[in-house]
């Protein structure tokens, strides 16, 4: 019966769902009409009785095929540390305001020479609340903040289910505070927050900006907690000092412990994280249409995600596959350059282009005058503006290495002896290469 149960739920949910919220869910007992579910986490428990419990009801009745009550109960899965004995017996319970997203998770995030310190911090923290602290993370909008104090959650509900985690954002904060205030509950406010937390993450600091008062609040909530040795990681889209009328006190607490920053994703990082994206959309995209997005939307991760879904409803509603052409109308952007092209090919290309000659002419046999001055040329550019070695040379253009020597030192004496023709040729082509090719090296 329980495999049946479980086996029934499990279909009913996507595998990401299943996998972040189920994972510790099991049966525990099964009575007449009625049914113990546990789960390892009471985070988790709270947020499955909320989200699945019409879900679980209706898989029960179906399972049975009569009325079945439920419960959940939280039973921890980790084994118990021997100074378990002195603890209280009352378990803490975890204290959460706002649910994380299951997708934010370190597992679903990709590092690169961007995010490769903060990400390291992140996950120590994770494994040693406590270690580094404060920890205050920055960068620009859409670079990947949330999703690492996200992950730390994710990984302390795991990891140490008994720890109160808050995962809060500023405006939540201050709109906490408001509320207390209306209520005439300050003090529970801030015996919530001051003593009733392990680890504090607090996203979008620079929500606080100019309001002094949530400030002072947050200040003497940091200290509480920060000489409790509970951890406090804050995240904001600008550096500490950059925090413009923020009380100095406050921003000099913030720089106490370590300072990260995460930067824009360079080119293959963000064709990773395209790839990871889509993947977690359960779709699939051709190579060179990640790539054309990856390059337009590197300067913020939540529209190039935006973008890919866009391609993915698109590709789902029409079912086309998607190319190039067709993603960059939809994202009105250009389709250039989206396989990158080596700068030896480029010169063969724009080379061909310049003589009005064809690639196969150039690397052939051909003995047309003009396709004998292109590549004459042509060779006379890749060794002195791109420097490739003779060998090099004469693998490009399909020519043995004396050829190549010879064509080279024909081009220097028509130099010398002032041909202006073959000059101008040269002038213009390597001018051309300069500003498409855009400070390419080889
Ligand atoms: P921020 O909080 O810095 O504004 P988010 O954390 O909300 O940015 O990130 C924006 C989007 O980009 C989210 O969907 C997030 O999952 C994704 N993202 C950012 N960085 C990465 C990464 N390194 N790997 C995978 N996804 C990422
Ligand atoms: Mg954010």
């Amino acid at each position: 019966m329980r495999e049946k149960i479980i086996e029934s739920l499990k279909s009913k949910l996507n595998r990401r769902v299943w996998e972040s919220w189920f994972g510790t869910f099991d049966v525990k007992e099964i009575k007449t009409d009625h049914v113990v579910f546990q789960v390892g986490n009471l985070f988790i428990r709270d947020w499955l009785e909320k989200k699945y419990g019409a879900l679980i009801s209706k898989t029960l009745k179906e399972v049975f095929e009569r009325q079945m009550s439920f419960q959940i109960d939280y039973a921890p899965t980790q084994p118990q540390e021997e100074s378990d004995e002195n603890e209280p017996l009352v378990k803490k319970r975890p204290l959460v305001l706002t649910p994380l997203n299951p997708i934010l998770t370190f597992d679903n995030f990709i590092v690169g020479p961007n995010n490769m310190f903060a990400y390291s911090t992140s996950l120590e923290i994770a494994k040693n609340p406590g270690k580094y602290n404060p920890f205050f993370l920055y960068g620009g909008v859409g670079l990947g903040k949330t999703h690492l104090v996200q992950a730390i959650g994710h990984y302390l509900f795991r990891n140490q289910p008994d720890l109160r985690v808050i995962y809060l954002t500023s405006e939540r904060f201050l709109n906490e505070l408001v509320d207390s205030i209306k209520k005439n509950q300050v003090q529970e406010f801030r015996e919530r927050f001051r003593n009733k937390i392990d680890v504090l993450l607090l996203d979008d600091v620079q929500f606080l900006i100019g309001k002094s008062g949530i400030q002072t609040e947050l200040f003497h909530t940091f200290n509480e907690l920060y000489n409790a040795g509970k951890q406090v990681v804050v995240c904001s889209d600008r550096d500490p000092q950059q925090l413009e009328k923020f009380q100095d006190r406050l921003v000099s607490r913030f720089q106490m412990g370590v300072v990260a920053k995460i930067e824009k994703p360079d080119e293959e990082t963000c064709f990773k994280i395209a790839s990871k994206m889509v993947q977690l959309e359960g779709a699939h995209l051709q190579e060179d249409v990640l790539r054309l997005v990856a390059t337009n939307f590197s300067d913020n991760l939540r529209r190039l995600r935006g973008a890919l879904v866009k391609i993915i409803m698109y590709q789902q509603i029409s079912n086309d596959i998607i190319d190039v052409q067709k993603a960059a109308e939809l994202l009105s952007i250009a389709a250039v350059q989206a396989p990158k092209e080596l700068p030896q090919q480029k010169l063969i290309i724009t080379l061909c282009k310049f003589f009005g000659v064809t690639p196969e002419e150039i690397v052939g046999k051909s003995k047309k005058q003009i396709v004998l001055n292109a590549r004459q040329v042509g060779m006379f550019v890749a060794k002195n503006h791109f420097g490739l070695s003779l060998r090099q040379i004469a693998e490009l253009f399909n020519r043995s290495h004396p050829t190549v020597s010879h064509t080279l030192q024909k081009v220097e004496e028509l130099l010398n002896s002032g041909n202006i023709i073959v000059k101008n040729q040269i002038d213009q082509l390597v001018k051309y290469l300069t500003d498409r090719v855009s400070n390419q090296s080889i």
